[in-house]
């Protein structure tokens, strides 16, 4: 006769059986699976929840990244992005021209989103704002406005003296279509007020992402890893996320994609911390996949983790690789090594090679294009078996 035993609570046995049945994943499920010893094992546990959601679909969308000012009165001290003050080195401030001629140099092959994240400056006009989003859909009216952080729509409130509807009202009606989810970093306040005291609280950051998801505005959400958190603020940070979800995500709403971070220290004020390693990425990504059962999408933001991890980062719960980029200049500052802009024909390769069905997407995740399958292409074989060859012929 064969005993039947029940796994220990907070084993991976135990969080299996829990994933398996449905049941939504606790804090210490989340803490354990941080400190759980293999990494393999949780990320099997994430894929499968991946493969039950999306299949073998993997998302990308042709997009561009324009800062339109890096000058920002805020101090967190794991940016090498902003500048105190107009005139400083390095400090940049687009005109408006300036930032269309950037569309406008891509119109033979155009994105389907811009995706503008600024510093928090002091001396624009709101009108700034508004022109720049509308000068953008007069040069391509289909284009998706994906702009403007929750953390730079509590300082244009502040700063202008509106509420965040009225701010958000002012900015869709300008052409606003999304919001991204950057500056969430981490919400814990041991945390926070020391890497970035100066800016939007976590309440503050969720309270926007709640104005915005209650208009009917899709929104993504971040968290920024890897430097001095503990993985208890971490999980307190995805609960908080997925708590809000609950809240606004009904009928489709609320966030689209959560997006990992990784901390990288070139040039800020954590520069004698060590950037996460691989594995971390790997392990954040799953379990970021276990614990969020309410929002759709993980991406493993190529940018962030480079592309060879993010394309294991597909086996590990990620569905998702963000999109072309052409431009980023937030990682650069902070010494990613990461390329600023890939190809269509590159992401759809690191797909493919990862055993995924690429899927071009527009913002709001409708479908562009389906790729076909193609793990490894019969060609790619046979150049690589010509490649192997040569090179024995030439050590022998
Ligand atoms: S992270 Fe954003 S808010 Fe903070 S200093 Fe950099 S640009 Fe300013």
């Amino acid at each position: 006769m064969h005993t039947v035993t029940t796994p220990r609570v907070g084993t991976i046995e135990a969080i299996e059986s829990k994933v398996r049945a449905g049941e939504r994943l606790s804090f210490e499920d989340g803490v354990a699976l941080f400190r759980h010893p293999d990494v393999i094992a949780v990320g099997q546990l994430a894929n499968a929840v991946r493969e039950r959601v999306h299949g073998d679909r993997t998302y990308f969308n042709r997009n561009m990244r324009i800062e339109v000012t890096n000058v920002c009165v805020a101090s967190c001290l794991f940016c090498s992005f902003a500048k105190l003050e107009e005139g400083a080195p390095g400090a940049h401030t687009m005109s408006h021209e300036e930032a269309w001629q950037e569309l406008r140099a891509r119109l033979d092959d155009p994105p389907s989103e811009i995706h503008i994240v600024n510093g928090l400056h002091p001396g624009l006009p709101f009108a700034y704002y508004e022109e720049l989003l509308a000068g953008f859909k007069r040069i391509k009216p289909d284009v998706h406005m994906k702009c403007f952080t929750a953390v730079e729509i509590h300082f244009f409130a502040r700063h202008y003296g509106m509420t965040y509807g009225e701010v958000l009202e002012r900015l869709r009606r300008a052409g606003l279509d999304s919001m991204p989810g950057g500056g969430a970093e981490i919400f814990h306040p041991e945390v926070r007020a020391r890497i970035s005291h100066d800016k939007a609280t976590a309440d503050e950051y969720l309270d926007v992402h709640r104005v915005a998801h209650g208009m009917g505005m899709r929104t993504n959400c971040t968290m920024l890893y890897g430097h001095i958190e503990t993985f208890e603020h971490r999980v307190d940070h995805l609960l908080r996320l997925r708590a809000l979800q609950d809240e606004t995500g009904v009928d489709g709403g609320g966030f689209q994609a959560f997006i990992p971070l990784a901390f990288h220290p070139d040039g800020n004020g954590m520069r004698n911390l060590p950037a996460p390693t691989a594995i971390d990425a790997l392990r954040t990504v799953a379990v970021s996949r276990l614990l969020l059962d309410n929002i759709p999408h993980i991406k493993a933001y190529w940018v962030s983790m480079t592309p060879e991890v993010a394309q294991i980062a597909l086996r590990f719960g990620a569905d998702d690789l963000d999109g072309t980029i052409v431009h980023e200049t937030i990682y650069r500052a902070a010494g990613s090594r990461s390329p600023s802009g890939l190809t269509v024909d590159g992401l759809v390769r690191l797909i493919q090679e990862a055993g995924r069905v690429p899927v071009e997407r527009d913002t709001l995740y409708n479908v562009v294009r389906e790729h076909a399958r193609a793990a490894l292409p019969e060609s790619a074989l046979k150049v690589r078996d010509r490649n192997a060859k040569k090179h024995l012929e030439v050590m022998s």
